[in-house]
């Protein structure tokens, strides 16, 4: 059984770099992780605690390939 939590619309997080979903939080038992609500097989955090920081990190949009184009709504 699993259970997914909303994160907060306060905390910041990045949307999963695939597809652009806003995460959730599944709980299983004591413990978090930080996955996107849509595929399994896209990024998620490591079960332990609620880790939206290795999220992020992992999520950010890399500069570095040479894409120009980042488009950040303001909100
Ligand atoms: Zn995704």
């Amino acid at each position: 059984m699993s259970n997914y939590l909303p994160i907060q619309p306060l905390i910041h997080c990045e949307p999963c770099k695939d597809c652009g979903a806003r995460p959730v939080v599944e709980q299983i038992k004591d413990q978090f992780i930080v996955r996107c609500p849509d595929n399994k097989k896209h990024y998620k955090t490591k079960a332990g605690l609620f880790d939206i920081a290795d999220w992020n990190l992992k999520n950010k949009v890399q500069t570095s390939l040479g894409s120009p184009v980042v488009t950040q709504k303001a909100s």
